[in-house]
């Protein structure tokens, strides 16, 4: 084999050798504007060269701080052994029959495991996708087959993905839906819990969505409710305890499917397989991508027997859903995951960064919040002593931290939540140098 190689024996240290991006970095931008549509940007750009551990090795010989992992992909790490060798195995062996052509184990060992890692004890069967977005879009489909109805419920803050059906399902118009619609019609939005914006309590917040659901849509004609257990996108906002949990008996006691979308917030990455563990809830549905192939593209929804096999044979489906070479991939991340205890390691992730996050807020007042489970943490930016967002020093922060060599990312309806999504194999060390060179961009 020729060419860098990544994984966890790359040196795992910032190390500056340019200036960011580097010479080569530019080079290849130059090339990339002229051959790359505009619409698609990227938020740091440094070429990749090589990445493993909690870092990534860029084309310059910049070695950087990985605090995104690929918007919470690569949580087992970028090239983890067990990825590499299976991954490895299953190319040499076949790369694609198409599972609704002629089927193979991996498509099915995957459903197994993501039946037995989703919580609750029942019966549940899973079909596997491409894309975070083709799984919620399944997931709707499965809920209106099982139910006989056509409404969809989202809240506020809400991401659901970039196709037609889940741009509508997401709530910010900048810069996911401008331009993009007429939107698939039958999703309606609901408030959701936001603590440190609304000041209510988990059962004041699911009476003020549940109240939407009666007046505005009617219960009996909601399909299904499709909630993020934390919200990714719209600022890593964890709902008030009990809110969860009510909008779920809601949902239950109203013949609705409640989907759990653990795209951004399942397999390891709060601190449990999935983040409604943390409030005993057991959805009905639960969507699945981002951090369960370490790095491939696969998607999964997991749920309730009875409602998956709802839909007729040929229903479900897709070219290259559950692809051998994803299956392979997750089935190794799976493993790395269950070895290495990656729950176990999510928290300490966790009690590591909010220590150092909430010291550093009591220097810096334009933290309004520090928040999140696991490793998922975020820091919400306001006008001191206010909860006015304040986005341009969110952006200032984020831009310091790349200069150093700290690959963070911002996110928030507002623009003012920088957050921090570190691989789940990153050693303290890395992420102690990450947040010491946060602390000196705050002070500037
Ligand atoms: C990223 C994300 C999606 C969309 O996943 P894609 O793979 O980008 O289509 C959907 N829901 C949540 C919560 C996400 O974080």
């Amino acid at each position: 084999m020729t060419g860098p190689v990544g994984g966890p024996d790359l040196p795992q240290e910032r190390r500056l050798v340019t200036e960011i991006p580097g010479p080569r970095s530019r080079e290849l931008q130059e090339r990339r504007n002229a051959a790359v549509a505009s619409g698609v940007s990227s938020v740091l750009p440094i070429y990749v060269a090589a990445a493993g551990g909690g870092v990534i090795l860029d084309v310059d010989g910049n070695s950087l701080i990985d605090l995104a992992s690929g918007i919470a992909v690569t949580s087992v790490g970028n090239a983890a052994p067990h990825v590499v060798t299976r991954v490895a195995e299953q190319v040499a062996a076949f790369t694609h029959t198409c599972f609704m052509v002629a089927p193979y184990d991996g498509y099915v060992e995957v459903c197994e495991q993501l039946a037995a890692l989703t919580p609750g004890a029942h019966a549940k069967k899973a079909a596997l996708f491409n894309s975070g977005a083709e799984a919620v879009e399944n997931a709707v489909k499965i809920a209106r087959v099982h139910t006989g109805r056509t409404a969809v419920v989202v809240v506020d803050h809400a991401y659901h993905g970039r196709t037609n059906l889940t741009m509508a399902m997401t709530a910010k118009n900048m810069p996911y839906k401008e331009g993009f619609g007429p939107f698939a019609n039958e999703v309606y939005r609901a408030p959701v819990s936001y603590p440190f914006r609304d000041g209510l309590d988990g059962q004041e917040a699911a009476a003020r969505t549940i109240d939407v659901i009666e007046k505005q849509v009617g219960p009996g004609n909601v399909a299904c409710i499709v909630i993020e257990p934390i919200l990714g996108e719209g600022g890593f906002i964890v709902p008030a305890p009990g809110y969860l949990g009510a909008v779920a008996e809601y949902a239950s006691a109203n013949g609705i499917v409640f989907v759990a979308d653990e795209i951004q917030s399942g397999m390891c990455r709060t601190g449990a397989w999935f983040a409604s563990e943390h409030e005993d809830v057991v959805p009905d549905l639960v969507t699945v991508a981002k951090g369960v192939a370490g790095g491939l593209p696969l998607a999964a929804v997991v749920g309730r027997a009875e409602m998956m096999d709802a839909v007729h044979p040929g229903g479900l489906g897709g070219t290259y859903g559950g692809n051998p070479v994803a299956c392979a991939a997750a089935l190794g991340a799976i493993t790395t995951m269950r070895e290495q205890d990656l729950n176990r390691r999510a928290i300490e992730i966790e009690t590591l960064l909010t220590s150092r996050l909430v010291e550093l807020a009591t220097r810096f007042p334009a933290i309004g919040e520090v928040r999140g489970r696991g490793a998922m943490i975020a820091i919400e930016i306001v006008e001191p002593g206010t909860s006015r967002p304040d986005p341009a020093v969110a952006s200032r922060l984020s831009a310091g931290c790349h200069q150093a060599g700290v690959l963070t990312l911002t996110c928030g309806t507002y623009g003012n939540v920088l957050r921090f999504l570190p691989p789940l194999v990153a050693p303290d060390a890395l992420l102690h140098e990450a947040m010491d060179v946060l602390t000196e961009v705050a002070a500037r």
